[in-house]
């Protein structure tokens, strides 16, 4: 591992007071690079992915509110430490956001989800295995400009949503599909004063600029996510498909809330996971069920109309089939809940 230097500042004003953006470019290549839980950062600095020059530890914030998780009337809220088996556990969200519990408690392992954080989870980054190894030269995520490996190479864990010709990598994070469907709001703090905004506009895809991967300014950090509350999200779901089950990544996955008058839709919303370059809200599928009968057929429409738009590429088309068998499925487990 690189050297460098480690500031552990008091306070949100501390930080965002800071110039944080000697390099200028994305905040993924900035200077200086937060410290949360720490189990994506440390893995990348160690593979000499990440290079900052100053890691700047935020856990001193904890104790300032920053890791509260918040359950009333009006819905969730996540300080941005809050830890993913606070969510996890919290018998509240278990019970009137099963979708978020159930995300996060098939991701990563116990010990992971004890240290890893609400924030950090939604920004980690690719498990692209040309992405993690330095060896591969080309990476147009890591070093712009130089290629992609994947896309002849084995890819068989990337993307066939939302891909470009300059990359295929998975977001890799169960939670955000959950949020996505959810309509999540996103609260910032940063050099430039806050700002909110819909937990879908967080995430760019990866278009010619792979290493751009949110909207996110250098020294901007998310303080807190909120997920309102609906009459669908007691009705809500996650189901994710693994090569083994546990400790592993999606292949697929899907997230659905469902507010029903009996079998019939009145309102579903549906994001895919393991699939996809971004967080993934499957729109024009939502759209095709609502007003209609939830069954086996009109699930299968739905599905259909999800991956129109799949570009899958040498080893990877076997998630086209598996990811509508997955939104299949979870659309008729989500309908059999009591809620
Ligand atoms: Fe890099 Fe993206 Fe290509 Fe992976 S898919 S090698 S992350 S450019």
């Amino acid at each position: 591992m690189r050297p460098f230097a480690y500031s552990r500042p008091a306070s949100l004003d501390d930080i965002v007071n800071a110039d944080l953006n000697e390099r200028g470019g994305p905040p993924t290549e900035a200077a200086h690079q937060f410290l949360a839980g720490g189990t994506t950062i440390l893995d990348l600095m160690r593979l000499d992915v990440m290079r900052p020059d100053v890691l700047v530890d935020l856990n001193r914030l904890a104790l300032q509110g920053h890791a509260r998780l918040d359950v009333n009337d009006r819905g969730v809220r996540f300080g941005f430490l809050t830890p993913m088996s606070d969510a996890a556990n919290d018998p509240r969200i278990k019970r009137d956001y099963p979708v978020i519990a159930e995300s996060l408690d098939l991701a990563a392992s116990p010990q992971v989800r004890n240290m890893a954080t609400i924030a950090g989870n939604v920004l980690q980054r690719t498990r692209c295995p040309y992405f993690r190894e330095t060896t591969w030269a080309a990476c147009n995520k890591r070093n712009p400009g130089s290629g992609c490996t994947a896309m002849d190479g084995v890819n068989r864990l990337h993307a066939v949503l939302g891909v470009s010709d300059d990359c295929i990598a998975t977001y890799p994070s169960d939670l955000a599909q959950a949020l996505i469907a959810l309509d999540a709001k996103v609260e910032t703090k940063g050099p430039g004063g806050s700002r909110a905004m819909p937990f879908a506009e967080l995430h760019l895809p990866p278009g010619n600029t792979p290493n751009v991967e949110t909207v996110l300014k250098p020294g901007e950090l998310i303080v807190a996510i909120e997920v309102p509350a609906g009459p669908h999200t007691r009705r809500s779901h996650y189901l994710k498909i693994r090569d083994r089950q546990s400790f592993a990544f999606a292949l697929a996955s899907a997230a659905i809330a469902l507010d029903l008058d009996g079998d019939t839709v009145r309102d579903a919303r549906i994001a895919l996971g393991g699939v996809a370059t971004v967080p993934w809200r499957a729109r024009e599928a939502e759209e095709s069920l609502r007003g209609k009968r939830l069954d086996e057929a009109s699930a299968r429409d739905a599905a259909e109309i999800a991956f129109t738009d799949a570009k899958p590429r040498q080893h990877n088309a076997f998630k086209v089939p598996l990811g509508k068998e997955t939104l299949v499925r979870a659309l008729l487990e989500t309908k059999a809940m009591e809620a």
